[in-house]
């Protein structure tokens, strides 16, 4: 019998305060959903219950095990694609943050061959795009939500050991070693394809490349930890505020 735990202080901030941030950003809207391992235990994880990610405080927040099954009882509603962030946290132990959500300025590169590339520094992680999930690969009932766990697991296949899948039809999980990784991934994700689809029409584009990519993969120019601090104290002020 498992017992449930206080989450971690800190840890519990920043997946807070991630949520709010998403939203604040235009990443997320009504749904999307933001995970956290948890740093003393590997097999667990915290997430929200079911919400808007916009209104999530700090009294939302669930452990969950690598099964996505809540650890407390009688638990409230929960999100029901939480394979997504079970299958992808036990497929990767060095993956710490686990974000899914339905940017749409990312679906054109989810139903079309066009792959979505790095046009900006802050986002080599892209490299030379992202894989695709179908989810039709795994099965083909029609629902495009990823609730079963051969269906996360299959997600966390494509996945592989990149940092960002796009899933065909319905958004993109994105993943860190960081609660704030994550966050500026997904900001930067949004932003790149957004540029990409601006430029494609003017002709060809200058992506980043191989070599800048490379600088970054070995550690070169560490990403600011700046906007991250700005952003986690407006959203926890506004979390204290009753906002
Ligand atoms: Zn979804």
């Amino acid at each position: 019998m498992t017992t449930p735990r206080k989450p971690d202080p800190d840890m519990l901030d920043d997946l807070v305060a991630a949520n709010r941030i998403l939203v604040e950003q235009g990443v997320m809207q009504a749904y999307g959903h933001v995970s956290a391992r948890d740093p003393r235990d590997p097999d667990r994880y915290w997430l929200s219950r079911s919400s808007p990610p916009a209104m999530v405080t700090h009294d939302h927040i669930l452990e969950f095990d690598l099964d996505s099954r809540p650890v407390a009882p009688n638990p409230p509603k929960l999100y029901e694609e939480r394979a997504i962030h079970g299958e992808i946290f036990r497929a990767r132990p060095d993956v710490m943050c686990v974000i899914h959500n339905h940017c749409e300025s990312l679906i054109p590169f989810c139903n079309t061959d066009v792959k979505l590339r790095p046009m900006v520094g802050n986002a080599w992680f892209l490299r030379d795009g992202p894989p695709v999930f179908d989810i039709r690969d795994i099965d083909d009932t029609g629902d495009m939500n990823v609730c079963t766990a051969a269906q996360g697991q299959g997600l966390a296949r494509s996945l592989g050991r990149n940092a960002v899948c796009l899933m065909r039809g319905h958004g993109v999980v994105v993943v860190g070693a960081t609660i704030s990784e994550a966050v500026r991934r997904s900001i930067s994700c949004d932003a790149n394809a957004r540029l990409q689809l601006q430029s494609m029409p003017l002709g060809p584009v200058k992506f980043l490349t191989q070599v800048e990519i490379d600088f970054r993969v070995n550690g070169g120019s560490r990403d600011s930890e700046r906007g991250w601090d700005m952003w986690k104290k407006r959203a926890l002020e506004a979390v204290r505020a009753g906002e």
